[in-house]
């Protein structure tokens, strides 16, 4: 029986999108792996969002064809898109399947593996749904190389996305997660538009389906409705992540990002009076081209003070392509003191935040099972080892009491 195994970098989208193929890999009977030395073929999702992910990409491909050069590879993703004509010369690569054709992938796979006899079961190797929502941005960051390559903002009917919904609730996925490249634009682009908000009540209205969390959010396409509704459901994990960048205004200027400080201070502040146990996060980026030592300083300071517990810091790429790119570059050896002072910040306000559920029970879903320790994820994006982690199996329903808040994840117990 042919064998497939999807390695996947980068974004949620992107996760969403491997969770996708290996459903309907299953269901066309193709078996999908768990690990790629026992693969067949091997399908990269790849990402080119930054040098280091481009990095990590090229080291997997040389890493398969060193140590098990029968794999047939199959590249596809940004990064698929960006160096086309490099992966095609890459004798490793097989095929390589732009972004524009990925809706197609499995009939690509399909054709190429000339397998599929249904004999293989469904087997859904996640613990929650992941599903793509949107893609493409129709906005134009200076830093961003996105756009170019997944192109203008393209959103799934409302429909075919609740009747996905559904189906992942019939078959036991507790929770779903929306993706999205731009995931507020949701819905502008459709006959009749939509909105995001459109949406989430579609969804919170399916019965079964017990949480549905999002990934990252814009802080400028949140309107008032979204908001409060985001900051009352009970159905909407309390787990809000949103895409800042950064915090001085100046600095967002150069970016080509209408947002504020008070603005953002006005959104998380909401958000927390709300729901007071929420997980809030931002993806940071530091050292982009003009940053002065004065606009990292009020940066830190917000972050500090405002009602974040987390926040992703990436050291500002150059992306070919992009305006900024061309612009006079912060020395790395000062980019890197930067991150680094930013994700120490980080680690300290996550665990004061963690160690404020210490003796609470919270909701969750487990998310790994390791012999009989269990790894599980809360509505509020707290991640919990529990040791006797019982019968459960990745995807149940839990309810375990916290009772200690380490340096990187929390403890607990199944209640
Ligand atoms: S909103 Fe900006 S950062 Fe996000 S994908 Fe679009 S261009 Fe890139």
């Amino acid at each position: 029986m042919t064998s497939v195994f999807i390695h996947n970098f980068g974004c949620r989208v992107n996760q969403a999108e491997a969770f996708d193929w290996s459903c309907r890999l299953g269901e066309a009977g193709i078996a999908v792996a768990r690990d790629w030395h026992q693969a067949d073929w091997v399908v990269v999702n790849a990402c080119a969002l930054t040098a280091r992910a481009e990095a990590d990409v090229r080291q997997f491909l040389k890493r398969v064809r060193r140590e098990s050069p029968g794999t047939r590879i199959v590249v596809t993703g940004c990064l698929a898109d960006k160096t086309r004509e490099e992966l095609a010369g890459n004798s490793a690569v097989c095929r390589v399947i732009p972004n524009f054709l990925k809706e197609n992938l499995v009939g690509e796979l399909l054709k190429l593996t000339g397998a599929g006899d249904g004999r293989a079961e469904k087997r859904f190797f996640r613990s929650r749904a992941l599903i793509k929502v949107q893609d493409g941005c129709d906005s134009h960051c200076t830093f961003c190389i996105i756009p170019s390559l997944r192109g203008k903002s393209r959103s799934r009917p409302l429909e075919q996305v609740v009747e996905c919904a559904r189906e992942a609730a019939e078959r036991g996925y507790k929770e779903i997660v929306l993706a999205g490249i731009h995931l507020c634009a949701y819905g502008r682009d459709l006959e009749p538009e939509k909105s995001l908000l459109d949406l989430l009540r579609a969804l919170t209205a399916i019965e079964e389906l017990r949480l549905v969390r999002l990934s990252s959010l814009d802080p400028r396409l949140l309107p008032e409705p979204l908001l409060g509704y985001l900051a009352k459901e009970e159905k909407i994990c309390p787990h809000f992540h949103l895409s800042l960048q950064h915090a001085s205004e100046p600095v967002l200027r150069r970016m080509g990002r209408k947002s504020t400080p008070a603005g953002y201070l006005e959104i998380l502040s909401f958000l927390r009076a709300g729901r007071p146990e929420a997980g809030l996060g931002a993806d940071i980026i530091v050292g982009f081209p003009g940053e002065e030592e004065a606009d990292f300083e009020f940066m830190r300071d917000f972050l500090k003070s405002s009602p974040l517990n987390y926040f992703h810091v990436f050291s500002y790429s150059p992306r070919a392509g992009t305006p900024a790119a061309g612009w006079k570059q912060v020395p790395e050896n000062v980019k890197k003191k930067r991150s680094e002072e930013l994700r120490k910040l980080s680690r300290e306000k996550n665990l004061a935040f963690r160690a404020g559920f210490v003796g609470r029970a919270l909701a969750g879903v487990v998310i790994k099972k390791r012999g009989s320790r269990l790894e599980v994820l809360t509505g509020n994006y707290i991640k919990v080892m529990v040791e006797d982690g019982r019968d459960l199996r990745p995807g149940q329903d839990v309810l375990v009491r916290i009772t200690e808040a380490g340096p990187a994840l929390s403890k607990g117990e199944v209640v």
